[in-house]
């Protein structure tokens, strides 16, 4: 069965457009998400235009910076700095990747952790690692896919954890396989998946006997970045996969890290690239700036 994370995608928003229209009645402000650009990257313009559409449509406000290629890495800061301090910022995104001359990991540490709707400053990192939230009784939803740590957490893994959600089948005690250990993908994944209850193996560049290592798994999670290395050899049958990769071919067309016609039949339940994990990344970056909204909120900001 194909997961359409589009068709979810859509589901979760409406429900944020409620969401939003709530806070406003109670406390007068909408959430408040400034995305930066810094530069004139294609790429990253069409990701940004779609973040700020996505903020529209959940009624969450966003204002977009779009600042020169030449900016230097304190006069960035200082913007971040500025924002950091505003108390109508509820979300910080800097668009990545910047250009050559700037560090992208002081940047990221420069946005406030309660700010950073990415989920990737080392605060937020490290409070998923440190942290074990109890189990809640109730089957996971993909409305709360994620136990509450209290802190930002990356918007793809936890987008999956709402696909695999929707799937309805019980996290605890199965076998995982991710392959890729990023920061922003791998990583994170595996602590999800070993909070639910999953055993996790991480599989990256260095493993050997790819396959077998993947035929292990009960749910693979394709994070790579290479078209259709998941071949049909490496699939359990009725494992539950999930392709993150995101690849131009020389067609121009899209392809997943899965090959995709070659595993459909094998697999139990499969994300599509694209219109898999992409759609649920920028719906949990929503979520995740109502989410800083609402922690600024208790905390009386
Ligand atoms: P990355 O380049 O930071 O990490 C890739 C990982 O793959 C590394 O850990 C590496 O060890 C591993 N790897 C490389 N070659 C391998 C091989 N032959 N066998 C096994 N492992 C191998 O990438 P990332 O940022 O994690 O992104 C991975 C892919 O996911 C990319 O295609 C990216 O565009 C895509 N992505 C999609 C979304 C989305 O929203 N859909 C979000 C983030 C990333």
């Amino acid at each position: 069965m194909i997961i359409s994370g589009k068709d979810i995608a859509a589901q979760l928003r409406s429900d944020m457009q409620q969401q939003v229209d709530a806070m406003f009645a109670e406390y007068g402000r909408t959430p408040n998400l400034v995305v930066i650009q810094v530069g004139d990257d294609p790429a990253s313009s069409i990701y940004v235009r779609n973040k700020m559409r996505a903020a529209e449509f959940c009624h969450i406000r966003s204002q977009y910076l779009h600042l020169s290629g030449e900016i230097t890495e304190k006069e960035l800061c200082a913007q971040i700095e500025q924002l950091n301090n505003d108390d109508d910022v509820d979300g910080i995104l800097v668009q990545l990747p910047l250009p050559a001359h700037i560090d992208e990991e002081r940047i990221i540490c420069a946005i406030h952790a309660e700010k950073d709707v990415d989920g990737f400053h080392p605060d937020n990192a490290a409070c998923l690692w440190l942290h074990q939230p109890l189990q809640t009784n109730h089957i996971a939803s993909i409305y709360n896919p994620v136990p509450d740590y209290g802190c930002t957490i990356a918007c793809t893994p936890k987008g999956i954890l709402s696909l695999l959600a929707s799937t309805g089948v019980e996290l605890d005690g199965k076998r995982a396989v991710v392959v890729g250990r990023s920061p922003i993908v791998g990583k994170p994944m595996a602590k999800l998946l070993m909070d639910r209850q999953c055993t996790v193996t991480i599989a990256h560049s260095h493993t050997r006997d790819l396959p077998a290592v993947c035929r292990e798994a009960d749910i693979l999670i394709a994070a790579v970045g290479k078209p259709k290395l998941i071949t049909a050899d490496c699939i359990k049958p009725g494992a539950i996969v999930i392709d993150v990769g995101i690849n131009r071919l020389a067609d121009g067309s899209l392809s997943g890290d899965v090959d995709f016609e070659a595993c459909k039949d094998i697999a139990s339940f499969i994300s599509p690239v694209p219109g898999g994990v992409g759609p649920m990344t920028v719906t949990m970056l929503m979520q995740n700036t109502i989410d800083c909204y609402k922690r600024r909120q208790m905390k009386g900001n």
